[in-house]
């Protein structure tokens, strides 16, 4: 165990999924992959142009500072962040320095600091040969910037709180925040020390995956502390991660907020959120059912934690799930069965041969287990009948009529069958009758088996008693 203990703190953007952009009404549009297609003279910085706020941009951010319990700004400035760079063709970028829209809150167990708002940049290319280009399509996409305080103090954590943030931002719509995507870009600063006081901070950056963070987080404690042990100083700069290599490289030693020179942007005026959102803020679209709210309404049911947390993560089926726990009206030991044939079965059919979207709905579920409540399904036969639904789609009870599943309680059909097995097994027979009982089982097998699951297994082991006694 290292004496040295870490304290880290997150800075992470993430591009918000408006329809325009932030400033003009060009198309936020992620996904085009034509260059400098969605732009217009205010996005390039033309002369003359004047930037107009985006309000649904606003509005998610504040929606997100509502969801984690935050303080939400009741106005708020924009102001330059002076810098040159090919990807920034103002010379600036419009950011949040003094009013961010968000203060405070946490999520996860971690305190926040703020969330503001600001523009992105465009986009640089060095592979084209021997110059770079500039793709504007990004420029001026709407992208909130969050930070935390430097509270978190081990890698999980911090990749605990990543992951929550992008399902929270996902459950709002407030962004894809898809990592490989850079949707959602993650900054780790990181120090350690021996003491209460805090050490240098290094800030990592070209983070784009959680276990990247969690492993850069572990390189960063190793790096550092074999340095202090050495006698040298840990230098406050911002280092690169690589994937490849698995390590952070110094890229440049960090400017002061100084170096931006900040101020407040002439061309945009003060924008007062109580104005435009209502005093209480009553005007902003309601929050949907959030995460924590909805791990606990599913472990209220009786849904193990580990299966809760599918439905909150996997939004296609924590809905499928939410439509059967609807349809099955408050009978718990159906919602139980039904939601183990979706995290078990459904899951494992996913993996194996993915058909999406799905063909088969709550209903499939629903009738599911309600025929193996009424003993019309073995669970063999309910394994078989969610499978052809699975693939074909289709009502269950036809597919399982279709199959020759449904579960035969026919006392003379099962007598026939059972009396043809112990015909064709006179050993096991024998040595059923000769005390060894436990063969019944053997028995029961293969009455399934030659009923292809359709046996009612509590019948067949009934009538096989009754014939070997
Ligand atoms: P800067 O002015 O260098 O940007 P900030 O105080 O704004 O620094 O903090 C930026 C981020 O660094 C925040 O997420 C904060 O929690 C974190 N941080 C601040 N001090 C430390 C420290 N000593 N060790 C680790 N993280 C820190
Ligand atoms: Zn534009
Ligand atoms: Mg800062």
């Amino acid at each position: 165990m290292s004496e040295y203990r870490a304290t880290i703190g997150l800075e992470i953007h993430a591009e918000l999924n408006t329809r325009a952009k932030m400033f003009c009404s060009c198309k936020n549009d992620p996904d085009e992959e034509t260059p400098n297609t969605n732009i217009c003279p205010v996005c390039t910085a033309q002369p003359g142009t004047l930037p107009v706020v985006n309000e649904a941009a606003v509005e998610q951010v504040l929606r997100v500072g509502k969801a984690i319990g935050a303080q939400l700004a009741d106005f708020t400035e924009w102001d330059r962040k002076n810098y040159f760079y090919p990807d920034i063709p103002k010379g600036y970028q419009i950011t949040q320095y003094k009013y961010p829209l968000v203060s405070g809150g946490s999520l996860a167990g971690v305190a926040l600091t703020r969330i503001h708002l600001e523009e992105d940049t465009g986009s640089s290319r060095h592979d084209m040969g021997d110059f770079s280009v500039v793709d504007y399509n990004r420029a001026g996409v709407p992208l909130m910037e969050l930070v935390t305080e430097p509270v978190i103090h081990d890698a999980e954590t911090a990749m605990r709180f990543g992951k929550e943030l992008q399902l929270l931002l996902r459950t709002l719509g407030a962004s894809e925040a898809n990592m490989e995507k850079g949707q959602m870009r993650v900054e780790v600063n990181i120090s350690i020390s021996k003491t209460d006081k805090f050490g240098t901070k290094v800030e990592v950056k070209n983070i784009n995956s959680f276990s990247a963070a969690g492993a850069a987080i572990a390189y960063e404690m190793a790096r550092q502390e074999a340095a202090l042990e050495a006698g040298e100083k840990i230098i406050q700069e911002t280092r690169g991660w690589d994937e490849s290599t698995g390590k952070t490289f110094s890229q440049r030693k960090k400017e002061s907020a100084n170096d931006y020179r900040y101020f407040p942007d002439p061309d945009i005026p003060k924008f007062v959120c109580t104005e435009v959102f209502g005093k209480n803020y009553e005007k902003l679209a309601p929050l949907p059912e959030l995460p924590w709210e909805k791990r606990e309404r599913l472990l209220a049911l009786g849904i193990d934690a580990k299966v809760v947390e599918i439905y909150v993560s996997d939004d296609t089926l924590g809905k499928l799930f939410d439509e059967v726990v609807a349809g099955l009206s408050g009978d718990a030991a159906a919602i139980k069965l039904a939601s183990n044939y979706i995290s078990t079965d459904l899951v494992s059919l996913i993996k194996a041969e993915p058909v999406l979207p799905l063909k088969l709905s709550a209903k499939t579920f629903i009738d599911l287990v309600s025929m193996i409540g009424a003993n019309e399904l073995s669970s063999r036969g309910a394994k078989d009948t969610l499978t052809i639904a699975y693939r074909e789609g289709g009502v269950v009870r036809e597919i399982a009529e279709k199959n020759g599943l449904i579960q035969k309680s026919d006392l003379g059909e099962i007598e026939r069958v059972a009396s043809e097995i112990i015909a064709a097994n006179p050993s096991q027979a024998a040595e059923y009758r000769a005390g060894k009982t436990s063969l019944l089982m053997f028995f029961v097998g293969q009455g399934m088996k030659a009923m292809k699951g359709s046996g009612n297994p509590k019948l067949l082991g009934e009538i096989f008693t009754k014939l070997l006694g």
